[in-house]
């Protein structure tokens, strides 16, 4: 047993509590939250500073952490797309290395969970060491092929197959981005996931540049020479007259959890009509230092903000970040947008991204009962976040 106590502690679903003392159990399960004037300072743990619940890393790539430094900064994303898919290749070892350093690099910055996509089999031997709960997001995806939907499906599912998620740990399928999943692709995966498990998560990629609102809206922009560099006709393919996510939800089950991830495009009005479709199950991650590595811009939070939406935070792969830290990603946002409270950004970095997982029967929260994970900001008694704040995993 451990008696914790620090300047203030921030449960997130209670609220502040100043020289608090929270007791755990030899497996970290949250007993009780107490004063602490009724405990001797002999037993406690005295930290200078601020504990938070464990952080959630809503959006990954595990298995492109080999790739770290290989892709340059600020080419775009349909640069990037191509970099990714033709340097990925490298040996066995290379690839499970990088893995393993990559996992105990979030665990050392305080992440306690992860929803990580993957597209082949990498990471499953990592995954199944059981050091983190992992949400799986196998991901689809055919050009906006229908005529290959079934073999991509195909394989893609084989991947999905593959995998045996430990306790704690789960696994959904899910569409790529709107840009390139066929409408045939996106009904086997919804009928899938249907089959699979009521309680599913999704996840997709969304409005991460104006090409892919220009593909949709007029059938023009950059995506039209990025698959004809690949050999891939978009002949069959009709503009919709409308942004990109209105093709996603016509092709989604709102009765699913869905995670949209980086909108950095998405109007007020993306956003009110994806609420409309799913309501309280869409949630919307930001992986602002990705966003910064390949596009160098920001989501405007302030339509997230004002529209009173779930909001939940991501790192994004080590392709196209420097480091995987949530609250280097809390800094990020802080320092472009900083209007926005401290106490906002660690709702989006604990709680919000353990409900979009499901996972917040265990994590998310410092209450009891949880196994939360308690990580240590040395943020003074003014509460301000500075580039020199650290995280310091306590549990
Ligand atoms: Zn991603």
């Amino acid at each position: 047993m451990r008696k914790i106590t620090a300047d203030l502690i921030l449960p997130i679903s209670l609220k502040p509590i100043r020289n608090g003392v929270i007791i755990v159990d030899d497996n970290g399960k949250i007993l009780k939250l107490d004063d602490r004037r009724n405990y001797d300072d002999l037993e406690l743990e005295i930290y200078d500073g601020v504990i938070v619940p464990g952080f959630i890393n809503a959006h990954c790539h595990l298995e492109l952490s080999h790739m770290k430094g290989k892709v340059g900064t600020g080419k775009g994303l349909i640069p990037f797309i191509t970099d990714v898919v033709t340097k990925r290749a490298a040996s066995e070892s290379e690839i499970s290395t990088a893995i393993a350093k990559a996992e105990a690099e979030m665990i050392k910055n305080g992440i306690v969970a992860v929803g990580d996509i993957s597209n082949v089999t990498d990471t499953f031997a990592q995954k199944a060491k059981g050091n983190l709960r992992y949400y799986t997001f196998v991901e689809f995806f055919d050009f906006l092929q229908d005529d290959n939907a079934q073999v991509e499906f195909d394989t893609f599912k084989a991947v999905f197959d593959a995998l045996e998620v430990g306790e704690g740990s789960k696994k959904s399928l899910v569409p790529h981005a709107p840009y390139s999943v066929s409408k045939s692709l996106f009904k086997m995966l919804k009928e899938a996931n249907a089959a699979n498990d009521k309680n599913v998560t999704i996840s997709i990629h969304n409005q991460e540049l104006k090409a892919e609102n220009d593909l949709f809206e007029t059938k023009t922009g950059n995506f039209i020479k990025f698959y004809e560099s690949f050999g891939i006709s978009l002949n069959d393919f009709e503009a919709t007259g409308e942004s990109s996510i209105h093709y996603a939800l016509e092709n989604m089950n709102p009765n699913h959890k869905t995670l949209f991830i980086h909108n950095t495009k998405s109007t007020i009005e993306d956003i009110q009509a994806a609420q409309r479709w799913g309501g309280e199950n869409v949630y919307w991650v930001t992986c602002p230092n990705a966003n910064l590595y390949i596009e160098n811009s920001l989501p405007d939070y302030r339509h997230f903000i004002d529209t009173n939406v779930n909001i939940a935070i991501g790192t994004d792969s080590l392709t196209s970040n420097w480091q995987l830290s949530i609250l280097d990603e809390i800094k990020a946002i802080a320092k472009f947008q900083s209007y926005i409270p401290l106490e906002m950004l660690l709702r989006w970095a604990t709680v919000n991204g353990a409900e979009a997982l499901g996972f917040d029967d265990t994590l998310g929260s410092i209450e009891v009962g949880k196994v939360p994970g308690l990580n240590l900001l040395n943020i003074g008694k003014d509460f301000k976040l500075t580039e020199k704040t650290t995280v310091t995993k306590l549990i």
